[in-house]
């Protein structure tokens, strides 16, 4: 046991307000983890959401763990410490339930680590009836938990707040009958959104493509995603508050569940449905009642700007507020003027595509007049630089959209030069790059990924071709690792064999492919056709495929 890491630990805690510490004695223990680093997973609000509402009840006690710090890592080894939670240093292996929120397909190698550090052991059919069950919930469960069927024993699908309590329940019932974790279990499979991957067989055809799920026994032939009904009864936000983390003491809200654009790329659009917005009252009510943060707020939505109250929010919050992106074509005057109170020195729009063309076939309903305008609006308003998101690799992407990217970024400059010199001084324009990931449940569902190569030449000529341009700059994503998200988000159980070695091999993930012997660019890179079975087509997440077939066909048409 090392006491310099629990020193640590305690001392994280010291620099909290709102953590819960509650007596284990007689209660159902449940560690939910985050499976990245303290200073990643204390900004995620899904995360702090659940592990509030499982402290609610008076029969559970619930405590965070995270991937440790890479430093940490070796000390946890050496001194032979098993990874424990961070509320009351207490073993991960001696809780009852440990509970992964993943967010990010990056992490999925993480748990494997997680488990490893905890002394539990990370192959489900290897795991003793004594040992934890091991829970998954988050995004990444409910658009393709596939790759991660070998590691879990129940997988989560949909929203959290609900069905967890149903779970908990269950487990306590059954547990209190001298049940097995295999019993509990299958008790567990009735609940809706749950799915335990034990339940099911799966067959693939001799071209190694996907053929179908096999339900056992009575378990359900599709599991439907749960969601919330009534929005206004939770909100998420946060509730520790910390200096350790990237939105260190703000209050984050979420304002909205879903996006009603359906972006043809975007899991926001398609898997969150329905659309959903909190209402105002309850969001400022929550602001006026959290002491000492009032200073910044950060609302949270997918399109944070289409929400329908937000000039109401705006103008009813004293302190300062934080967003994330703007959409081009709902940007307000009162929200541009109360980011601009609130100290705010850059505004991200998402055009997404450079020509007009790729945006109609992602369905990125903006002009090149609406993000002008707004580029306009939010320049002169005095906030002197802009970010504008755009992606590389988008299905029937040409060179000459890559090359729009750079004309419109051109035209932006203007008006930012033109606005700045009014002003006396110059402001910045970032161009954020990322590289196209095709996601389940989205239209896109079926593309194939540009390859990396490919990817790694379009970002050497928008480099190439701001690299004179003052006042412009460009950050970029990493090809090698879209790719690897690639494989993973539309990956089926063979792919786990994958993540498995990647953890073996160190993160080395093209040694981790060639040790799995898995054809990783057939995950990635193949275009599937529509009447393909796909792994996660068990997964019900409320949007019919001849819907998505539809939305696809349409965007092939309008290249
Ligand atoms: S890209 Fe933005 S606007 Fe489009 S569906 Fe996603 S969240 Fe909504």
């Amino acid at each position: 046991m090392s006491w310099r890491l629990i020193e640590k630990y305690r001392d994280i805690l010291k620099q909290e307000r709102g953590a819960i510490c509650k007596e284990h004695t007689g209660k159902i223990r449940v560690a939910i983890i985050y499976p990245n680093t303290y200073y990643v997973g204390m900004s995620n609000l899904g995360f702090q959401a659940i592990y509030y509402h499982l402290n609610q009840r008076d029969d559970v006690v619930c405590e965070r763990g995270f991937l440790p710090d890479e430093g940490d890592i070796e000390e946890f080894k050496r001194t032979n410490t098993s990874l424990f939670s961070l509320e009351s240093q207490k073993r991960l292996k001696d809780f009852d339930i440990v509970a992964f929120s993943v967010s990010f397909e990056n992490d999925y190698i993480n748990i494997l680590k997680i488990l490893d550090l905890a002394g539990i052991r990370y192959k489900k059919e290897e795991r003793g009836k004594n040992e934890p069950l091991i829970i998954m919930g988050g995004v990444c469960a409910f658009f393709n938990p596939e790759p991660l069927t070998s590691f879990i024993d129940l997988i989560v699908v949909g929203e959290g707040e609900d069905v967890i309590n149903e779970i908990i329940d269950r487990f306590k019932d059954e547990r209190s009958e001298g049940a097995g974790k295999k019993e509990i279990l299958e008790k567990i499979a009735r609940i809706e959104g749950c799915y335990i991957p034990e339940l099911y067989d799966v067959e693939y055809n001799d071209d190694r493509t996907f053929k179908r799920i096999i339900p056992k026994g009575e378990a359900s032939p599709i599991i439907k995603k749960r969601w919330v009904k009534d929005v206004d009864k939770y909100i998420p936000c946060t509730r520790i508050f910390t200096k350790n983390t990237e939105f260190a003491d703000m209050l984050l809200i979420e304002v909205s569940r879903g996006c009603g654009r359906a972006c043809r790329f975007c899991l926001e659009g398609y898997a969150y449905r329905p659309l959903r917005y909190r209402k105002a009252e309850g969001i400022l009510k929550l602001v006026r009642g959290e002491k000492g943060v009032k200073e910044r707020i950060g609302l949270v939505g997918a399109a944070v700007s289409d929400y329908p109250y937000i000039d109401d929010v705006c103008l009813n919050i004293a302190g300062n507020i934080s967003v994330s992106s703007l959409r081009a074509d709902s940007v307000s005057e009162t929200l541009i003027k109360k980011l601009l109170e609130s100290g705010h020195k850059t505004i991200a729009l998402a055009p997404e595509a450079g020509s007009e063309r790729l945006r109609r076939v992602i369905k990125k309903d903006i002009t090149e007049g609406d993000i002008l305008n707004a580029a306009g609006l939010i320049l002169s308003s005095g906030i002197p630089n802009l970010k504008l998101y755009f992606m590389i690799g988008l299905p029937t992407e040409a060179d000459e959209d890559v090359a729009a990217i750079i004309d419109l970024a051109k035209k932006v400059r203007e008006i930012l030069l033109e606005t700045g010199r009014k002003r006396g001084r110059l402001g910045r324009l970032t161009l954020s790059i990322s590289s196209f990931v095709p996601k389940p449940h989205t239209p896109f569902q079926w593309c194939r990924m540009e390859d990396a190569a490919s990817l790694s030449r379009k970002l050497r000529f928008l480099k190439k071709s701001i690299a004179k341009t003052d006042n412009v700059f460009l950050t970029t994503d990493l090809p090698k690792w879209a790719y690897i998200q690639g494989i993973l988000s539309r990956g089926d159980r063979r792919v786990g064999d994958i993540i498995e070695w990647a953890y073996k091999m160190d993160g080395n993930w093209m040694r981790a492919i060639r040790e799995a012997g898995v054809d990783a660019d057939f995950y990635a890179l193949r275009e599937r056709p529509l009447d393909e079975s796909l792994p996660w087509d068990h997964i019900d997440v409320g949007v019919k495929r001849g819907l998505l077939i539809k939305e696809y066909k349409e965007a092939i048409a309008n290249s």
